[in-house]
């Protein structure tokens, strides 16, 4: 079933450290499972995705986000012809790199590190499944294949691109340099994750009353469906309302999503993997559904993720993650041997920070620094 654009694991370009092949699971199934096993894995259960873990019990954490991201992408993968352990891999792995405390965790990190070469948390990801996991008699890193490794490194600046071309020549970091595409499967597990959150965002988003349906009818993407579902039921509202406006637009997305794949690659008639490389990027929305996707975005940056009780949360945040970095650099022997003895000591701390969960990082920050009591918003 797997179709000629594919990527196919008998093809792959390989791992790093050379290891035979598993008796009865292919090269990438071997990789979802590695990840599955992985300790980075494991903590995604403590990390914030928009909210902060302490804030209620039933909002999205990495983990259950990255879940999302995969069930999505397989379903999608499969209709396209795709590889679908290549994409549940990239999908279950592709937040691995990220800090505590979601993306103020990560704007903190990068400001502490902007003398030391910056942090980005898909480079982050990468670095974990490369060489920050510990697993492995003969190797640092989970050892994955090519492919698996590409879709992690989704995005990648220039300069970092350059650092990684040189210590792995035509490597993952090869296409940022001559602008070519990745995988069909890395493509489609970017266009996954933005269906995922923006879905996910608005359904966490309505239940802590940060965000609600009327401001909601802004949003076309969203109000469609919800005006569509009403006359329909029109009885229905509330959270049965909000979740089946939801499920109609995902399922609206991965059907465009098919439609204008298919039509591209249609067009472009890809042969190989090669051949999806220097062709255009073709996995995508439809002209009209990009807008409207964008629409959402844009929505959901002004009225959830700038919300006052969303940044008062952010500013905490980038507190403890910043003063957390100071106090590990004046006493790097506050960290375990291993990151206190490396050469590149702000790397290290940097790696140390952005492996905690929210709770560790917050628990250490009262240990080394003194007690920053979080903002607390139960809904
Ligand atoms: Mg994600």
């Amino acid at each position: 079933m797997l179709a000629a654009y594919a990527c196919d694991p008998a093809q792959t370009q390989g791992r790093r450290f050379p290891e035979s092949d598993a008796p009865t699971r292919n090269a990438f199934q071997r990789d979802r499972d590695r990840i599955v096993h992985s300790t980075a894995f494991r903590r995604l259960v403590y990390k914030t995705q928009v909210f902060l873990n302490h804030e209620g019990d039933l909002f999205r954490t990495r983990l259950t986000h990255s879940l999302e991201v995969a069930q999505l992408a397989r379903s999608m993968a499969r209709s396209l012809g795709l590889h679908e352990d290549l994409v549940e891999a990239i999908a279950l792995a592709h937040d691995l790199g990220h800090t505590p405390f979601g993306h103020a965790g990560q704007d903190a990190l990068n400001e502490c590190m902007a003398p030391y070469g910056g942090f980005e948390h898909n480079l982050q990801s990468l670095r974990v499944v490369d060489s920050l996991e510990e697993r492995y008699p003969q190797f640092d890193g989970l050892n994955l294949c090519f492919e698996t490794r590409e879709g992690i490194l989704k995005h990648c600046s220039l300069r970092n691109a350059q650092l990684l071309e040189a210590q792995e020549p035509g490597g993952v970091a090869a296409r940022f340099l001559t602008k070519s595409q990745p995988s069909l499967e890395a493509q489609l597990c970017n266009i996954a994750d933005e269906m995922a959150y923006n879905a996910h965002d608005i359904d966490d988003g309505v239940r802590s009353g940060l965000i609600n349906m009327a401001q909601l009818e802004e949003v076309a993407l969203f109000d469609d469906y919800r005006r569509h579902v009403q006359v329909e039921f029109s009885a229905l509202s509330g959270r049965r309302l909000l979740y089946e406006a939801i499920r109609r637009m995902l399922s609206d997305q991965v059907y465009d999503v098919l439609n204008a794949t298919q039509n591209a690659l249609a067009q472009y008639e890809p042969v190989s993997v090669a051949a999806v490389r220097t062709a255009p990027a073709l996995v995508q929305f439809s002209a009209p559904m990009q807008q409207r996707s964008t629409q959402l975005k844009s929505f959901l940056l002004h009225h959830l993720y700038r919300h006052p009780q969303v940044m008062q949360t952010t500013d905490w945040a980038r507190q403890v993650v910043g003063e957390l970095f100071a106090a590990y650099l004046a006493k790097p022997d506050e960290m375990p041997q291993g990151h206190a003895k490396r050469d590149n000591l702000p790397r290290a701390v940097a790696d140390y920070i952005a492996g905690m969960t929210d709770r560790f990082a917050s628990r250490e920050h009262t240990r080394m620094v003194g007690q920053l009591p979080a903002p607390s918003h139960q809904p």
